[in-house]
């Protein structure tokens, strides 16, 4: 038997699942809410279900949003002719907190993974398709991995016959490096020289 009382048990298996938190730090915040008052408690609680009824993805282009379409979507002085095409929400706000790209997004929603039985079909590359008519370019800001360069190999051969200019992102981001653990200025400078992917047609 388990000297630790049962409720911290649970707390610390549930919170254990979230990315990034082990078991330690499960049991820490399990402790922590222990100490914290009961009203703050039902404000955290609140606020996660909240989160859960209130966010979903735009239909657009996929990102967060709590409206009928996402900020993004909605602005209309973004440049609606160029996309960039992104693994998740999370590379989104990268980007954005970059302030040098003016253009719309699209969120994949993850990248093909044969072993982890992801095929094309599972991300949004329709979506995708059905927002070309009026692009000039797409930049690719997926991270340099397997996975990554498949999904991108994916990407170019969908929209090889379409006359689009697809672009990646320039390397000062580190080889199999986060863009969301990558810096404003990195991304920036990134972005700015951005270089063509050569296509054999
Ligand atoms: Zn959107």
């Amino acid at each position: 038997m388990s000297n630790i009382p049962k409720s911290i048990e649970n707390i610390g298996e549930l919170f254990s699942k979230f990315p990034g938190i082990g078991r330690k730090s499960a049991r820490r915040i399990a402790f922590h809410l222990m100490d914290t008052p009961r009203e703050k408690v039902i404000e955290i609680a609140k606020a996660i279900i909240d989160l859960k009824d209130k966010v979903k993805h735009c239909p657009i282009c996929n990102y967060m949003t709590e409206d009928e379409k996402c900020s993004i979507c909605s602005d209309t002085k973004r440049d609606e002719g160029i996309i960039c095409v992104v693994e998740d929400s999370m590379d989104v706000i990268a980007l954005e907190k970059s302030v040098s790209f003016n253009g719309k997004y699209h969120v994949l929603g993850g990248l093909i993974s044969p072993l982890d039985g992801v095929g094309p079909d599972d991300l949004d590359f329709d979506g995708l398709l059905k927002r070309l008519d009026n692009v000039k370019e797409i930049i690719v800001a997926i991270n340099p991995s397997i996975e990554g360069d498949t999904t991108v190999y994916y990407l170019n051969k969908i929209v090889k016959n379409k006359n689009i200019k697809i672009t990646n992102l320039a390397r000062g981001i580190p080889i199999g490096g986060d863009l969301e653990f990558t810096d404003e200025a990195t991304i920036a400078k990134a972005l700015e020289n951005r270089t063509e992917i050569k296509r054999d047609n």
